[in-house]
C-alpha cells in the first residue's frame, strides 16, 4: 500500500491538556452489550462499572472484521469515502511531537495472517509485536512488560502507546491463557470464555492504569473495539462468528478515562466510527485542516445514515446479548 507524506497542518488546541503518557487501546471482537458497564447484567467489568471518565454508547465501527476495519478507524477518512493511510493517527501523533509506541499482539512484521493495522503499527516511532515468527498467539498479558518498558524509556516528549490485542477474538477459550472463567451460563463453552475475556479485559486496563499511577505519571487512556461479532450455532453451544449482517456486528465500546476526571459518564448517542480519527486528534490535544474540531468525547454530534459494508446500519437485523 503506498503510504506517501504526512500532508495535514496542525494546531494544538486551547485546551490541550499536558499529560506525561496516553495510552490507545486497539481492542478486538468486544462487542459492547457484552459489557457490564454498557448494561450486560453479569457483572464481567467491575473496574470499568465505576471508574471515572466518559463512555459512548453508540460508537458503530466501520466494518465487521479486523482487515477491513482497522483501516478505517485509523486512517484519515475523506468526503467521497476513501481513506488516506499517509494521514493516520499513528502519524498525526508523531507530528505533534509525541513519542509513539506500537505494540501488537496481533501478527509478527512479515506473518502471513498479517493485516493492514501492521501498517499503522510501523508508522510509529517504536514497533514491537511480541507474537513469535511461528504464529503463536501469546497471552494479552504478555504486553505488560513491553508497556514497563515503554513507561520507562527515557525520552523528554510525551508519549502515546498504542497496544493491538487480541482480546476476544475466536476462539475465546483460546485468548484466556489461564485466566479463571467462572461463567457457566446455559450456552456452551465458547459464551462462558467469551464473558471471561471480558472479565480480563477489564483487568487488563485496570493493570495498565496501576502501572502507571505508581509511576506518578499523567495519563489518558482510549479504548475502542475493532468491530463487534454474532452469535451462531446451537442456544446450547453459542459460537461467535464475524458476519456484518446485525447491528451488534458493529456495536463496540469505546471509552476514555483520565486521571484527572471525577464523573462516571455515559453518553448514549450514535456516532460512525469514521469519526475516529476527529475524536482522536481532539484527545491529543491538536486540531488539523482535514478533521473536525467538534468531536470531544463529551459532547460531539450524532451521526445519521450510518452505512456498513452489509447496508444501512438501521436496517440490520437485532442480535440481543444472551444472559
Ligand atoms: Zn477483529
Amino acid at each position: 500500500m503506498v503510504e506517501g507524506e504526512f500532508t495535514l497542518a496542525i494546531k494544538r488546541r486551547l485546551d490541550a491538556l499536558d499529560l506525561d503518557i496516553r495510552v490507545v487501546i486497539l481492542g478486538e471482537s468486544v462487542r459492547k452489550d457484552y459489557l457490564s458497564v454498557y448494561g450486560y447484567p453479569h457483572n464481567n467489568a467491575p473496574f470499568l462499572n465505576s471508574a471515572n471518565g466518559v463512555f459512548i454508547d453508540g460508537f458503530i465501527a466501520p466494518s465487521y472484521n479486523t482487515p477491513s476495519s482497522v483501516p478505517l478507524l485509523f486512517g484519515l477518512n475523506l468526503n467521497g469515502g476513501k481513506t488516506n493511510y499517509a494521514n493516520s493517527v499513528v502519524r498525526l501523533a508523531n507530528n505533534a511531537g509525541f513519542e509513539t509506541y506500537w505494540i501488537s499482539n496481533q501478527g509478527t512484521r512479515n506473518a502471513a495472517f498479517d493485516t493492514r493495522s501492521s501498517l499503522f503499527a510501523n508508522q510509529a516511532l517504536h514497533t514491537e509485536y511480541i507474537g513469535s515468527k511461528t504464529m503463536e498467539i501469546r497471552d494479552d498479558f504478555d504486553l505488560f512488560d513491553y508497556f514497563d518498558r515503554a513507561l520507562d524509556d527515557r525520552v523528554d516528549k510525551p508519549k502515546i502507546i498504542f497496544l493491538h490485542m487480541y482480546g476476544s477474538h475466536n476462539d475465546p477459550c483460546g485468548r484466556l491463557h489461564g485466566f479463571s472463567n467462572r461463567y457457566n451460563l446455559p450456552y456452551g463453552d465458547s459464551f462462558n470464555c467469551y464473558l471471561a475475556t471480558i472479565e480480563k479485559l477489564d483487568i487488563f486496563i485496570k493493570t495498565l492504569i496501576d502501572k502507571m499511577n505508581t509511576r506518578q505519571k499523567s495519563w489518558a487512556l482510549l479504548y475502542l473495539s475493532d468491530h463487534g461479532l454474532l452469535h451462531s450455532g446451537e442456544k446450547t453451544s453459542v459460537k461467535f462468528k464475524h458476519t456484518g449482517t446485525a447491528k451488534q456486528s458493529y456495536e463496540v465500546p469505546f471509552f476514555a478515562l483520565d486521571c484527572n476526571d471525577k464523573e462516571h459518564i455515559i453518553i448514549k448517542r450514535q456516532v460512525s466510527g469514521l469519526k475516529f480519527f476527529d475524536f482522536f486528534s481532539v484527545w491529543i490535544g491538536y486540531d488539523t485542516d482535514a478533521s473536525d474540531p467538534n468531536y470531544t468525547m463529551r459532547d460531539f454530534p450524532q451521526s445519521v445514515n450510518i452505512k456498513t459494508p452489509k447496508g444501512d446500519y438501521a436496517k440490520l437485523y437485532d442480535d440481543p446479548a444472551l444472559y
